[in-house]
């Protein structure tokens, strides 16, 4: 087990395909909760539901573009007829289609918008409902650092995961006297496939700015988020947790 107690918990993971999905899912399957993973395609899911069923837990693979509130709406159906109840929510699917503000296309600024912030909306309007009749919940967003500080070349990822914030604290004081509770995490810089092709001059660059002198994992979010989404956390709500080595 791990260091959360999550027995008897449901959870659902949206982008638990991969990356920083697949790691908070794992985190919480090993913590003892059943976990619905999300994301654009099942055929995409087959690893992440391998590894929680070698956990000993159960694995929903549902596709679903978290864009698209009638997909939603049916996904989460779906997962309250096989499981009974949504205990956790973690809104992890997020892209980026970087470019600089002047050149930005109306269809780059939609996309991201449409996945990041109307997406984390979206499945968040869904559980809300069954949350507040079971009057519990936690629901957890992925955010970024970059939505606190602001990153040349990402006007709509940025103002997508500032939307988050602010959006994780609207939640928090709508639904707290539900006692559902509404959180997020801003990861800073997180090794991936895509970070570890970066020149080493870059990677120095960015390091100068993290007084930790390390890039953050995958499981260093997951860790932020099993807090955040435990019975630890019973006091904790519409907080930006910065897992970011100090950045900010
Ligand atoms: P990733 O690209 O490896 O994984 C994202 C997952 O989301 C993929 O499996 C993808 O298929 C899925 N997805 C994309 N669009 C979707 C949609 N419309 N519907 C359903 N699923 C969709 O990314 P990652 O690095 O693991 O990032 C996960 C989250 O963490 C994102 O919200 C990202 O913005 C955030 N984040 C990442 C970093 C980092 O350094 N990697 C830093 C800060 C924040």
């Amino acid at each position: 087990m791990g260091a959360f107690d999550f027995t008897g918990k449901v959870a659902v993971v949206t982008g638990a395909a991969r990356g920083i999905g697949q790691a908070i899912t794992l985190k919480l399957a090993e913590g003892g909760a059943d976990v619905a993973i999300c994301d654009l395609k099942t055929e995409w899911l087959e690893e992440t539901k391998a590894k929680v069923e070698s956990l000993g837990r159960k694995a929903l693979p549902l596709a679903v573009d978290v864009s698209n509130g009638d997909q939603v709406n049916a996904c989460i159906d779906t997962v309250l007829k096989e499981f009974g109840k949504i205990d956790i929510m973690v809104n992890n699917a997020g892209i980026t289609k970087d470019g600089l503000l002047i050149r930005m296309s109306d269809a780059d600024w939609d996309a991201v918008l449409g996945v990041n912030l109307k997406g984390t909306f979206l499945f968040t309007r869904a559980v809300a409902r069954p949350m507040m009749k079971q009057r519990s919940g936690a629901i957890v967003n992925i955010a970024s650092v970059v939505g606190i500080m602001g990153n040349p070349g990402q006007a709509n990822y940025t103002a997508s995961k500032g939307g988050v914030i602010a959006l994780t604290k609207t939640t928090a004081k709508e639904l707290g006297s539900r006692g559902i509770r509404c959180n997020a995490v801003a990861p800073g810089f997180i090794s991936s496939k895509m970070t570890d092709v970066l020149s080493q001059e870059v990677r120095d660059k960015y390091m100068e700015n993290i007084p930790l002198r390390a890039f953050g994992t995958q499981q260093d979010v997951a860790n932020g988020v099993a807090f955040l989404a435990s019975d630890e956390a019973s006091y904790v709500t519409g907080q930006v947790l910065s897992v970011n080595g100090g950045m900010i």
